[in-house]
């Protein structure tokens, strides 16, 4: 009999197994993929590890989070500064004065504000109806059709036009000349992969791969004193209430001869005609390690969106209304169960940075502690 049993060897279920062992309990973590990590799984392919389920930076404020996994790996200082193609000419990400130079060759933040007001006033938008109203009222047509439209279309497979303006509630622009995508007070990649610090986290732990619990279901009910879920709610369910629907996406991994292929991390692709949004250097998350960078091939990825049905990977929630509704009805009826937990991504239809995985997963356990401790 075991007191936990976890399915799904993601990095909320590695974080429970890992407290929960730490605490005595007996714990069985089952995992349907051949390979512990869920999403953030990365697989080292001749020296470069690879992030086969797309670019994965690690940032956060959470000092309790930070603490946590540097017990697991070390991290490097990679900072992540995107940049983002269109029809030949590069800009940087995330939307600063490089940005704005690049774009009208505006050289303070005042011209630069100057000009985005110019821009979001020629439009005159009165009434936003949909995606593209809101980001032409918030930046104008110059940002908005070479770094905005033609991505955001692709990712979602749809018109901005069609889109509701929600998708984008505020576009940060920065009047610094600064590329650090992120306002985090940390933020790196772990110098050995993230599968190693799943992997530290599970040790001592029993860990079954290629078992889709749902398959076993009763066997495992038996064997368990209390289930932790973080496979998708509405397959636990049977779809009873209906299917929630997911954005996909299709990675193509490729290796290529020589030292470099885009000298940077991450480039978006803005322009629709090209069908994939970004192209990931894996070699470029290694910064710290000179052998990688110098190595004379190179592995690339590159991301293209995808629809979404059963039996293909789960990556975006479609938060709207109509699927946050049948979410919902999902969620009460989980609530009415005792001795199971619905956590994760998944299992929350809704999507988490790696650090409010971790936070959500430190929370849970709390919880159940003190359910055990009856208060
Ligand atoms: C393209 C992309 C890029 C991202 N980049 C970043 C980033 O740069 N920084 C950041 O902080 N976050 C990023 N994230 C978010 C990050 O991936 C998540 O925070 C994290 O993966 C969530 O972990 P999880 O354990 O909840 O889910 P998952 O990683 O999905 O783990 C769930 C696991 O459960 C298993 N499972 C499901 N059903 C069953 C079943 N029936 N039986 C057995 N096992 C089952 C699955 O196979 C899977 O391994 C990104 C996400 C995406 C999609």
């Amino acid at each position: 009999m075991y007191d936990y049993l976890i399915v799904g060897s993601g990095l909320y279920g590695a974080t429970l197994a890992y407290l929960l062992k730490n605490k005595g309990f007996k714990v069985l973590v089952i995992e349907k993929r051949d390979h512990i990590g869920g999403n953030i799984y990365t697989k080292n392919i001749n020296g470069i590890n690879v992030h086969v389920y797309g670019a994965h930076i690690f940032h956060t404020s959470y000092e309790d989070v930070w603490n946590f996994v540097n017990q697991f790996s070390k991290f490097n200082n990679f900072i992540n500064s995107p940049l983002a193609y269109y029809k030949g000419k590069y800009f940087n990400m995330p939307f600063n004065m490089n940005t704005f130079h690049q774009m009208w060759g505006v050289k303070t933040p005042q011209e630069a504000k100057e000009k985005i007001e110019e821009q979001v006033k020629k439009e005159n938008i009165k009434e936003i109806k949909n995606l593209e109203d809101q980001a032409l009222s918030l930046v104008g047509r110059d940002i908005y059709e070479t770094l905005i439209k033609g991505y955001t279309e692709k990712q979602w497979g749809k018109s901005a036009k069609d889109l509701p303006s929600f998708i984008i509630k505020r576009i940060p622009l920065r009047f610094e000349y600064d590329n650090n995508y992120f306002n985090d007070k940390y933020q790196g990649i772990p110098i050995d992969g993230y599968t190693k610090i799943i992997e530290r986290m599970l040790e001592g732990i029993e860990v079954v791969l290629n078992e889709d619990f749902l398959k076993n279901k009763e066997k495992y009910l038996r064997i368990a004193k209390f289930i932790i879920y973080s496979g998708p709610i509405d397959e636990y369910y049977n779809y009873c209430f209906g299917e929630l629907e997911y954005r996909s996406l299709k990675f193509e991994i490729e290796r290529i001869n020589k030292q470099s292929y885009q000298n940077n991390a991450v480039v978006n692709y803005t322009e629709f005609d090209i069908p994939y949004t970004r192209i990931i250097e894996h070699k470029f998350f290694q910064i710290e390690n000179k052998d990688v960078l110098n190595l004379p091939f190179t592995i690339i990825s590159k991301e293209y969106p995808n629809s979404y049905k059963i039996g293909e990977e789960r990556y975006y929630a479609v938060n709207d209304e109509k699927n946050n509704n049948l979410y919902n009805r999902y969620k009460e009826k989980a609530e009415t169960e005792k001795n199971i937990l619905f956590g994760g991504r998944l299992g929350n239809y809704k999507y988490f940075d790696m650090d409010d995985t971790i936070k959500q997963a430190f929370d849970d356990f709390n919880k159940l502690m003190n359910e055990k401790n009856g208060k």
